[in-house]
């Protein structure tokens, strides 16, 4: 089915009869750089100065599915180079209509679409997300709360008489919201220890906690992170485990200027690839 079909598909019962597969965001993105890479065509295009550094890096980092921390400076285009992945999300992908979290239409994880599922079954309407939609960005300041980044307790629920124990009384913070799509949290070591916690077991554990109240949600999202090196380095400033979670780290340094540039951009892919991305095909 050619793709510009897909997007009538209006429940999850069409959804299923398409045999649309639903990817998570890491093998998507992983689809589409391999296939970028194999057409030859432009990935990260503008940043001079990167080609032999930071981009077959961050090309193997995506392919082996890690999340990534950026360590550099301000103005080294960091920010920059992580609205370049949103590039490589589908163009749309399927969401439960509705969902404040985006949700899998075949394996929803939040409890409002649970419920709807439970409800109505196939005749479950779904939305198509462009790729724009599926990116989150924080900056992190030390006064970031858990709130802002996992959720809170939404009062109008509590108001209108929800118990405290009821799962859809919940609102999502910009975490979860990024939900099936790439959430950046720039200048990481700015986060109270508290928050970063917190994101770690979003990250890690899957699971969520808002006020005393725990909730199993097992996110899909890539997480990209920056820092400052000498924050990042700094004793104490990000906590061990969350540190861990990082499998990827990358420095950056400062663009060339495009004059400066020793080769195009096709030798510039061709390095990626001899850098070691091949090894990661035929699966
Ligand atoms: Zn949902």
């Amino acid at each position: 089915m050619k793709k510009e079909s897909f997007l009538d598909i209006k429940n999850i019962g069409e959804l299923k009869k398409s045999k649309y597969k639903v990817l998570s965001v890491r093998d998507e993105i992983r689809k589409n750089l391999l296939d970028k890479l194999e057409k030859r065509e432009f990935v990260f295009e503008g940043l001079w100065g990167y080609e032999e550094t930071v981009i077959p890096q961050l090309i193997n980092a995506l392919i082996a599915g890690h999340d990534i921390i950026l360590l550099g400076e301000r103005g080294q285009g960091k920010s920059r180079l992580i609205r370049m992945l949103v590039s490589l999300l589908d163009e749309y992908v399927p969401a439960i209509d509705g969902c404040e979290i985006n949700d899998n239409p075949y394996s929803p994880i939040c409890a409002r679409c649970k419920r709807l599922i439970h409800e109505k079954g196939d005749d479950v309407k779904i939305r198509w997300v462009h790729r724009e939609e599926r990116f989150g960005e924080k900056l992190a300041t030390p006064d970031t709360t858990v709130a802002d980044l996992i959720g809170d307790i939404d009062p109008i629920k509590v108001a209108q008489g929800r118990p405290l124990s009821d799962p859809e009384v919940i609102h999502f913070g910009i975490v979860p919201r990024t939900n099936r799509g790439i959430f950046a949290i720039n200048e990481l070591p700015d986060l109270p220890e508290r928050v970063q916690v917190a994101l770690f077991n979003v990250m890690e554990e899957r699971d969520i906690q808002i006020k005393g109240y725990k909730l199993r949600l097992p996110l899909d999202i890539l997480v990209v992170a920056t820092a400052n090196p000498e924050d990042y380095t700094a004793r104490g400033r990000i906590v061990t485990p969350l540190k861990d979670r990082f499998n990827s780290m990358i420095r950056t340094h400062y663009p060339q200027k495009k004059g400066n540039r020793i080769e195009n951009s096709r030798t510039r892919i061709l390095s990626a690839k001899s850098k070691g991305w091949n090894k990661y095909r035929g699966s």
